[in-house]
C-alpha cells in the first residue's frame, strides 16, 4: 500500500480548521517528525494556525500508573461531550522510547472517548528528550485547538520530570492520588503537590470510600502548609471515583471556578503569556546547548574544561567564560583560536 500524497500547507491549514480528523492526525505526525523538511512545513502550518488556537480549557492530569488516569479521563471526557464540549487528550510520556512500549501510548485506553466523533485521543510522541516530547505535545495542542476542541486534557505519568513540563503548558494541573499511603508510598514527589491546582483521591468507592475521605482530609491539612500557586486559589482536595462516575461533576466545577477566578484577577492571561515566553526561552537554551555539543572543537574544549574543574584546577565560572569566548570566536571567525 502506498502512502497518500503529503497534503500541502494550504490543505493542512484548511483541513485542521475544518476539524478534519484525518488531516489533524497527519498534521500532528508532521509536528512529531524529526525530518528537517517536515519541520519546515510543520512550523509554517503552526504559524498560520496560531490565531485559531488558545481558546480551549487546558487541563493537565498526572498520577502514577494504575491510579486511574485513563478511566477517569475517558469518563470525564464523555461527560463533557454530553454537555456539548469537544474533548482532545494528548500525552507526555518520555519513557515511551526507552521502554519500547509507552505507559500512556496503549491504544486500548480511553476507548469510548477515542471512538467518539467529538473526542480525540493521541498517544505521547515516542522519540526524543523530555524537552522534545513536551514541545511536540505543546504544538499538537495548538493544532487540536485550531481544529475546534475546546477542552484539551494533557496526561502524564507521575515519574520523571514530565509533570513539571505539563504543569507549564496547562491552565489547571490536577494530581490524582490513591486512598491511603503517604507521598513516598505513592511515588509522588514533593514538588508535584506544590504545583497542583487540585488533588483528587480516586477510587473512592466500595471499601475504599472511607479511606479516601481520610486521605483527602490529610492532604487538605498538608496543603494548608504550602504556599499556594496563586493568592486567589487555595487548591482543594476532593474524592472521586472515575470508574463509578462519582465526583467528576465537582471536579469539573472546580476547574471552571478556577478559570473564572484567574480570568477575573488577570492571572489567566499572565500565566498563558509567561508560559509562551518561557517555552521560547527553554527552546533557545536547548538549541544553544545543542550548538555547543554539535561543534567538535567546542565540545572538545568543554571536555577539557570539565576535567580541569574536576581536578580543582579551574573554577566553574572561569570554565564557562572560557567555553563562551571560544564559542563566540568560532561562530564569528573561520579560524578558531
Ligand atoms: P492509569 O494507569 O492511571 O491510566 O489507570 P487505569 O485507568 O488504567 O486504571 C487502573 C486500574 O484501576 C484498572 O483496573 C481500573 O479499572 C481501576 N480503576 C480506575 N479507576 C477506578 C475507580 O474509580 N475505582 C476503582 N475501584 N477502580 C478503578
Amino acid at each position: 500500500m502506498t502512502a497518500p500524497p503529503r497534503p500541502t500547507l494550504d490543505q493542512l491549514v484548511t483541513g485542521v480548521r475544518a476539524g478534519d480528523r484525518a488531516i489533524l492526525a497527519r498534521a500532528i505526525t508532521l509536528v512529531e517528525s524529526g525530518k528537517a523538511e517536515h519541520q519546515a512545513l510543520a512550523q509554517d502550518m503552526l504559524q498560520a494556525l496560531l490565531p485559531d488556537s488558545g481558546g480551549a480549557i487546558r487541563l493537565g492530569i498526572t498520577g502514577v500508573p494504575g491510579v486511574g488516569k485513563s478511566t477517569t479521563i475517558d469518563q470525564l471526557g464523555i461527560n463533557l461531550i454530553d454537555q456539548g464540549h469537544k474533548v482532545a487528550v494528548l500525552a507526555v510520556d518520555p519513557t515511551s522510547k526507552r521502554s519500547g512500549g509507552s505507559i500512556l501510548g496503549d491504544k486500548t485506553r480511553m476507548n469510548r472517548l477515542a471512538g467518539h466523533a467529538q473526542g480525540f485521543v493521541r498517544p505521547s510522541p515516542t522519540s526524543g528528550t523530555l524537552g522534545g516530547v513536551a514541545r511536540k505535545t505543546r504544538e499538537s495542542m495548538t493544532l487540536v485547538e485550531a481544529a475546534g476542541f475546546d477542552v484539551v486534557i494533557v496526561e502524564t505519568v507521575g515519574v520523571g520530570q514530565s509533570e513539571v513540563a505539563v504543569s507549564e503548558m496547562v491552565d489547571f494541573f490536577l494530581v490524582l492520588l490513591l486512598p491511603g499511603g503517604g507521598d513516598e508510598l505513592q511515588g509522588i514527589k514533593k514538588g508535584i503537590i506544590e504545583v497542583a491546582d487540585m488533588i483528587a483521591i480516586n477510587k473512592a468507592d466500595g471499601d475504599n470510600a472511607d479511606r479516601a475521605r481520610q486521605s483527602a482530609a490529610d492532604y487538605q491539612g498538608a496543603l494548608g502548609l504550602i504556599t499556594p500557586t496563586s493568592e486567589n486559589w487555595q487548591p482543594p482536595v476532593i474524592t472521586i471515583s472515575g470508574r463509578e462516575n462519582d465526583g467528576l461533576d465537582v471536579l469539573w466545577q472546580k476547574v471552571c471556578d478556577h478559570r473564572a477566578r484567574m480570568m477575573a484577577s488577570g492571572e489567566f492571561d499572565a500565566r498563558r503569556t509567561a508560559q509562551a515566553v518561557g517555552w521560547m526561552h527553554d527552546m533557545l537554551s536547548e538549541r544553544l546547548l545543542a550548538l555547543v555539543h554539535a561543534n567538535p572543537a567546542v565540545a572538545g574544549r568543554l571536555r577539557d574544561c570539565e576535567a580541569r574543574v574536576r581536578d580543582g584546577k579551574l573554577t566553574p565560572t572561569r570554565a564557562v567564560d572560557e567555553i563562551m569566548s571560544y564559542l563566540t570566536a568560532t561562530s564569528t571567525s573561520a579560524t578558531p583560536p
